[in-house]
């Protein structure tokens, strides 16, 4: 018997080094200067103005292009003075460049700069530089940098391009009108949850409509919605699906978002809790297939006191929540104690097996039945009451949850059940995570392969003549043990 652990609070791993800070820097109707007129200049001058920026301009000889600028500017104003920069031309300036050939000078200019307490880049000169320039998508006030500190500008670029593309140039109509609507929304709704909800559903209507701008109405609706909602706690069943993060669903997301804690199994790839909200607090609940486990009743006492203090949890489990994942107890535990609880569902790991190794589960010549079976009942042993016919049946595909324990037992008794020795079996173990590897053989060598394999993690099996019909030829049984 396993000693039940307790639940215990966990802390991510933390912020990976930053080869940068990214930061923001407001010039609204502040004053820039830019001296110089190399090639660099003209983009450097159009972006401070367009930042709102009164920007003056120093050059002796300014090129053609320089000239141009200030008819194109839009936001901000441009002041092309004809003549060298002095060190009393940077009095009052919050952000100056430097954009002159000879590097003497330059190294002069960015001194006079800072000793005028603005901030100083140099263009082409990045030694010279205290901040620096970075691609932008610009949705403004939805504004998007993106640096790769020097190292890779096309790849920097071609990533600009795509945020480019994913970004609906309506979006800046939407946050124009947050901006716009903030205080009315502070001042109607005075509690974190509530203003929360309100922003979850103008973002979800900005994401459903994202090229119209919103209007009145709009608010009106959105706080009617809001106040129309329940407050306090609740519990969300969210399934994280088998490892790969990609494979959560929008809901999970939010659901990540919004939790104020999240109580999570081993078996929840460490990947998917970068997802949640930084504040939020995670706990580990336990339950590995064999190891030590929280008692369930700990679990459902835990979930429901958090609750009634007026949280948001949620409830992370691997794959989809409703399967193998005691999921009914705990929905009943919320039940019993009034608490309103959700579920989300999640891939489970059935399909993110079949999915990783391009096998159809329901192949139309091979299945006619798709059974998802438990490899373990409550003491980890083969259950008694598996319907030993339903798995010897040869039009059916069965997935076997937990089989690592009881496999060999499992396809022996099948066999003497019925089944053809020479039905193609395999595991997966890992499915969908980097390390995931596949383990094929027949329902007769398949345990003997497993042994021989001698893989760890999560594992499920599958048994059944489809896995041998799909065009991603299965090797025969008696080639290749494992194939990763
Ligand atoms: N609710 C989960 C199942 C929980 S039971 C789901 O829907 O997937 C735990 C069992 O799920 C494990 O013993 C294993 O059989 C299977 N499992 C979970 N994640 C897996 C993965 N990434 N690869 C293979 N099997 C996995």
């Amino acid at each position: 018997m396993n000693t039940p652990r307790q639940p215990r609070e966990t802390r991510s791993a933390g912020l990976e080094p930053l080869a940068v800070l990214p930061v923001f820097v407001p010039l609204q109707d502040k004053r820039a200067v830019l001296a110089g007129s190399n090639g660099g200049a003209p983009w450097k001058v159009k972006l401070l103005a367009a930042a709102g920026a009164r920007v003056d301009v120093y050059a002796a000889a300014p090129s053609e292009e320089l000239r141009g600028v200030s008819d194109e500017i839009a936001a901000g104003s441009v002041t092309l003075h004809e003549r060298a920069w002095t060190p009393d031309d940077l009095t009052g300036a919050a952000f100056a460049i430097g954009a002159m050939e000879d590097e003497a000078e330059c190294v002069a200019f960015v001194a006079a700069a800072r000793a005028a307490g603005a901030i100083v880049n140099a263009v082409d000169r990045p030694h010279l530089c205290d901040v620096k320039f970075g691609a932008i998508v610009n949705r403004s006030p939805l504004v998007v940098g993106i640096s790769t500190e020097g190292a890779a500008p096309v790849f920097g670029q071609t990533v600009r391009a795509r945020i480019e593309a994913m970004l609906p140039r309506g979006f800046k109509h939407w946050v124009a009108a947050a901006r716009d609507w903030r205080e009315t929304v502070s001042a109607r709704f005075h509690g974190f949850a509530e203003r929360r909800g309100f922003w979850e559903r103008f973002t979800d209507r900005a994401f459903a409509e994202p090229e119209r701008a919103p209007t009145q109405a709009d608010l009106d609706a959105l706080i009617g919605q809001t106040e129309a909602l329940p407050l306090g706690g609740a519990v969300t069943l969210v399934g994280a699906g088998p490892g790969d993060a990609e494979l959560l669903t929008l809901k999970a997301l939010r659901a990540l978002r919004n939790a104020d804690v999240i109580l999570y199994d081993d078996l929840v790839a460490p990947e998917i809790l970068d997802y949640a909200r930084r504040e939020a607090r995670t706990m580990l609940v336990g339950k590995t297939g064999h190891g030590p486990s929280c008692r369930q009743d700990d679990i459902n006492a835990l979930m429901v006191s958090l609750a009634k203090s007026g949280k948001q949890v949620v409830r992370l489990k691997s794959g989809d929540p409703l399967v193998f994942g005691r999921a009914g107890e705990e929905i009943e535990a919320c039940r019993q104690a009034g608490i309103p609880c959700a579920v989300v569902p999640g891939v489970t790991a059935a399909q993110g097996a079949a999915a990783s190794i391009g096998v159809s589960l329901t192949h139309r010549d091979a299945a006619r039945r798709l059974q998802y079976v438990t490899g373990h009942d409550r003491r980890g042993a083969l259950p008694e009451d598996l319907n030993w016919g339903a798995l010897a049946d040869p039009s059916v595909t069965t997935v076997v949850y937990m089989p690592k324990r009881t496999l060999r037992t499992l396809l022996e008794r099948a066999v003497r059940e019925g089944l053809a020795p020479t039905t193609p079996a395999l595991v997966t173990f890992n499915a969908t995570r980097p390390n995931q590897a596949v383990v094929r053989g027949s329902a007769a060598d398949l345990a003997d392969r497993i042994e021989a394999a001698g893989l760890e993690g999560p594992a499920i099996l599958m048994v059944g003549e489809a896995l041998g019909r799909d065009k991603v030829a299965l090797p025969l049984p008696e080639t290749a043990a494992a194939s990763r």
